[in-house]
């Protein structure tokens, strides 16, 4: 058994008990009575182009993302997340501007982060997406059951044999 690490601070409390979050720079937690706000950077100055994996720093511009992460204490935790669009420097590269990945934090496009995502999948496969979208609900997180179907189909299929 790992021996457990005694952190201080509200930002150690916080990346314990949110891990995928120390990819991230927290900048303020807002409490906003019926859900939390995280605002947040990322933490990486440089990015490899999708295209041709040139590493490039060369900021384009900024945009906002927001996230709707695992609750807190019962109460919806949305990451208000402020990601970097980069500027490719190849010249022959097709790809000229590209937005920064983030990591374990969430994946392109995706309005959940990616541990909330793992919980939608697991309950969407144990109930049915109807009675899943409406306990998510209680739990503080919105989901249609259309995105819990469109989960479960996005799940690799279990390999024969396995339990
Ligand atoms: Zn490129």
């Amino acid at each position: 058994m790992q021996h457990p690490r005694h952190l201080a601070g509200d930002a150690c409390f916080l990346k314990t008990l949110f891990p995928h979050l120390a990819e991230l720079d927290v900048q303020t937690v807002a409490d906003h009575g019926t859900y939390v706000l995280i605002k947040a950077t990322t933490k990486r100055s440089v990015a490899a182009c999708p295209g041709c994996g040139t590493l490039s720093s060369r900021i384009h511009g900024r945009y906002r993302r927001l996230l709707q992460d695992l609750p807190a204490g019962g109460r919806p935790l949305l990451i208000a997340l402020t990601v970097r669009r980069l500027r490719c420097d190849n010249s022959s590269c097709r790809v000229r501007t590209f937005a920064e990945p983030l990591g374990g934090v969430a994946r392109p496009h995706a309005r959940a982060t990616s541990p909330l995502r793992r919980m939608l999948e697991l309950l969407a496969l144990a109930l049915a997406a109807r009675a899943g979208a409406r306990l998510m609900a209680m739990l503080g997180v919105t989901v249609s059951r259309d995105t819990l179907i469109r989960l479960i189909r996005a799940l690799p299929d279990p390999e024969f044999g396995q339990v």
